[in-house]
């Protein structure tokens, strides 16, 4: 037989995850009760998956320990955007399945391909261009009006990538901030939104889709920091949500979990942001108040099980980020999941704390969204870090 690509869906027993973030130690955690293996590659020996699953040590580009990574697994997946396409590739020739695939991968990390994709289903009918110059951001603004909001075609997030000129005055710092054109730039209108949304999607092999409920997302400074389910919506903005979400991910053939950013434009018309193609921040409340969690369910989809219900278990959910506000260390507190007071405490195993760092989250649920919100912060200031 060629060492081609396994082309049946299956059930694979080892999961490789390219990267070992939280993400990947969640996504580990849920494989355990599923009766996944589990092994993560990851350059830093202190990776928060390496903490609860096997860990393979290098960059997540070809290299000698991807050749390990790939001997010990039969599916691999990701858990950020930060993948050298090339170890994907490299996956996919010594007969790994990679899941989402290399298209929609390749979809998804180019924004202008992802805008482009959007734009053709209709789902995204913001303008946007590549841009090469400071010089042609104003030509834009001349066809699509100023705000421009700039920003950087692949590795953006929490905002890194994005930088907004409101006149002709403000682009030279815009393009200074995103690096002065060292890596490819695009103008998009500015979406004049009342709330951000999002919606968790997941898809299998054989197109089967589910979407979990709508989400608002709360940013400051670009960075996410409580999310509210369900989102306070009128029924048929969380209908339009939850389909829009379910065509973008259908649009790129996207096999997995997707978390799905939205505007809730001040027309009342729902338009995609962003897609990311793996487990999101804003579905980290499925854990503990949903009946399969975006991370389980994103096992069965790329693993070809049965995907499970999305639905909620409690009338409303809060999550509210812990991000680091000094620096330190951890050691006073312990890692992994627990409660505190009525909420649930997820850490991440960081061991240091640096100012603007994601170390945890806190989820609470109630019987309105005011209820869950106050015992969720109440115990995040209790964690007080
Ligand atoms: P990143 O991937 O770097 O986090 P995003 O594309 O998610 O960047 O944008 C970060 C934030 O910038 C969004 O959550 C939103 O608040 C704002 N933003 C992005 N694009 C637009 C736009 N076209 N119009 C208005 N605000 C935008």
């Amino acid at each position: 037989m060629s060492a081609g690509p396994r082309s049946q869906p299956c059930i694979p027993l080892r999961v490789g995850i390219l990267g070992g973030g939280q993400l990947a130690r969640m996504t580990a955690e849920a494989a355990r009760a599923l009766g996944l293996e589990t092994v993560v590659l990851d350059p830093d020996t202190d990776a928060p998956a390496g903490q609860v699953t096997r860990l393979v040590i290098g960059p997540l580009e070809p290299h000698d320990a991807l050749a390990r990574f790939a001997r010990q697994i039969d599916l691999a997946t990701l858990e950020n955007e930060f993948v050298h396409r090339g170890a994907l590739e490299y996956l996919a020739e010594h007969g790994v399945m990679v899941r989402p695939s290399i298209h929609t991968f390749g979809v998804i990390l180019d924004k202008l391909h992802q805008r482009a994709h959007m734009d053709a289903a209709g789902l995204s009918p913001t303008p946007y261009a590549p841009i090469e110059s400071p010089g042609e951001v104003p030509a834009f603004a001349a066809r699509h009006g100023w705000p421009v909001v700039l920003k950087t075609r692949s590795q953006g997030y929490d905002g890194r990538g994005v930088a907004i000129a409101h006149d002709a005055g403000e682009v030279d710092a815009a393009w200074q901030r995103l690096g002065s054109g060292v890596r490819p730039l695009m103008a998009e209108g500015f979406v004049s939104f009342t709330s951000e949304l999002a919606v968790m999607v997941v898809r299998d092999a054989y197109g089967n889709v589910a979407t979990y409920p709508v989400v608002e997302t709360v940013q400051e400074e670009y960075v996410c920091r409580v999310v509210r389910a369900p989102a306070a919506v009128q029924p048929a903005i969380a209908d339009q949500a939850r389909h829009v979400a379910a065509q973008a991910i259908t649009a790129i053939e996207g096999v997995g979990v997707f978390g799905v950013e939205l505007f809730l434009g001040t027309d009342g018309r729902v338009t995609v942001n962003e897609i990311a193609p793996r487990p999101h921040n804003s579905g980290h409340y499925t854990i503990d108040a949903c009946v399969a969690s975006q991370f389980e369910n994103h096992l069965r989809a790329v693993a070809g099980l049965p995907l499970g219900s999305t639905s909620m278990t409690a009338p409303a959910a809060v999550m509210v980020n812990l991000i680091g506000t000094r620096s330190g260390t951890m050691d006073h507190l312990h890692t992994g999941a627990r409660q505190v007071g009525d909420a649930w405490v997820h850490l991440y195993g960081k061991r240091q704390l640096r100012p603007g760092r994601k170390m945890g989250h806190v989820t609470a649920v109630g019987a309105t969204l005011d209820e869950a919100e106050s015992r969720a912060q109440r115990a995040a200031g209790e964690l007080g870090l």
